[in-house]
């Protein structure tokens, strides 16, 4: 039997109502543009290297953890079933998913704080708005253009955050956080997705790493709840296996509410078409108040017992150490990068100043994969 497919919604971003690429291309042949989207941040260079980045632990530090590539798939497939759920545009809101981390540091957060004290005099540094800069210049893939080409939807569903003072750099991509108007369902939706998926994986890793204990999350009621839930089907389970129920039953818990209480808002709103969405003043994809407390009662206890576990502050600490020194020694001599990158660092220093040298330098650093950091680092001490 024929998968019966129902239609999207009227106001889903589809390949006919789409605001297009910046440079104009033929549609392909066998799949929507948000398919093609989607392979091409697959086949990006940037996309690999999330295997070696770390959300909270250093990739080296085990196997068994997550890295921004499980990350990743993991927010484009609980994405995709919000959206399938809503009649929202699948292909669209996974080629978002697997593009919202690509602009991230080594060392994950670490990293991330410490690349932008660098950078504060020449502009900071956003990891949204340079998962940007790698779908839409970084990325040198396609002879006709710099680099993904990615349709307006995508690129928008990746700038989650920016600073009102980038968005004013950004023309019509950035004129949402001036005017605070929303991007597509598919976008809020992605943003919802990850943070549904990262709090629930790292209270994962974190028990996992032993950095938490599962006494210490039971004290927050929605994980108490699942827990009993799981205790009084399967009276005689181990801990780790409890574990995995218990964070199955709240991924499971989250993806059911934000559903529900999306379409609700949205059936209240009864928009006819994506500019109805756009126009809004506040997301319509979110929780209901009481699953919004739970999720904002799971971040509270992993920041204040796993970011802020010595183990964890002590790999903060490294990595600020590497990713500072490496800046400084690239910025006070570009020679010190791989020629490709030093000329491109002298090149545009000339063009504009030392703030663009800069900026290529904060490039190379942010596409560096953990290990590599961490080499470079070594060989610079070296005096290579
Ligand atoms: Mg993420």
């Amino acid at each position: 039997m024929a998968a019966v497919v129902a239609p999207l919604a009227p106001y889903a971003v589809t390949s006919a109502n789409s605001r297009g690429r910046l440079h104009p291309e033929r549609p392909p042949a066998h799949r929507s543009e948000f398919q093609r989207d989607r392979d091409r941040v697959i086949h990006s260079v940037a996309f690999r290297r999330l295997e070696y980045k770390t959300q909270v632990f250093v990739n080296h530090e085990g196997d068994l953890y997550r890295t921004r590539l499980t990350h990743s798939l993991e927010v484009a497939q609980i994405a995709r079933t919000v959206a399938r759920a809503m009649h929202l545009n699948e292909d669209l809101t996974e080629a978002i998913s697997l593009a919202h981390d690509l602009g991230h540091t080594p060392f994950g957060h670490a990293g991330q704080d410490a690349l932008d004290d660098c950078m504060r005099a020449f502009g900071g540094f956003e990891h949204n708005l340079q998962s940007l800069r790698v779908v839409d210049t970084l990325e040198q893939r396609y002879a006709a253009f710099l680099g993904l080409n990615l349709t307006y939807e995508t690129r928008e569903g990746i700038l989650k955050h920016c600073s009102r003072a980038n968005a004013g750099r950004l023309g019509e991509l950035g004129r949402r956080f001036i005017e605070r108007q929303q991007p597509g369902l598919e976008a809020q939706l992605a943003n919802l997705a990850d943070e549904i998926a990262y709090n629930n994986h790292d209270v994962d890793d974190g028990l996992r790493a032993r950095l938490i204990s599962l006494d210490g999350l039971l004290t927050i009621p929605f994980v108490a709840e699942q827990h009993a839930r799981v205790l009084s089907k399967y009276p005689d389970i181990t801990e780790r296996a409890a574990v995995h129920e218990i964070v199955r039953a709240m991924i499971g818990a989250l993806v059911n509410d934000l559903i529900t209480t999306s379409q609700a808002r949205v059936e209240a709103l009864a928009p006819r078409t994506i500019e109805d969405i756009r126009a809004q003043s506040a997301p319509l994809i979110g929780f209901s108040e009481p699953f919004g407390d739970a999720q904002r009662a799971i971040k509270k206890f992993l920041r204040e017992h796993l970011y802020k576990h010595p183990k964890v502050t002590r790999m903060t600490v490294r990595a600020q150490e590497i990713v500072t020194a490496l800046f400084e020694a690239f910025v006070e001599d570009y020679a010190r990068m791989p020629d490709e990158h030093a000329e491109l660092a002298r090149m545009a220093h000339e063009r504009d100043g030392l703030a663009a040298g800069a900026r290529v330098v904060a490039d190379y650093i942010a596409g560096m994969t953990d290990r590599f950091a961490l080499q470079t680092h070594a060989a610079l001490g070296r005096g290579n």
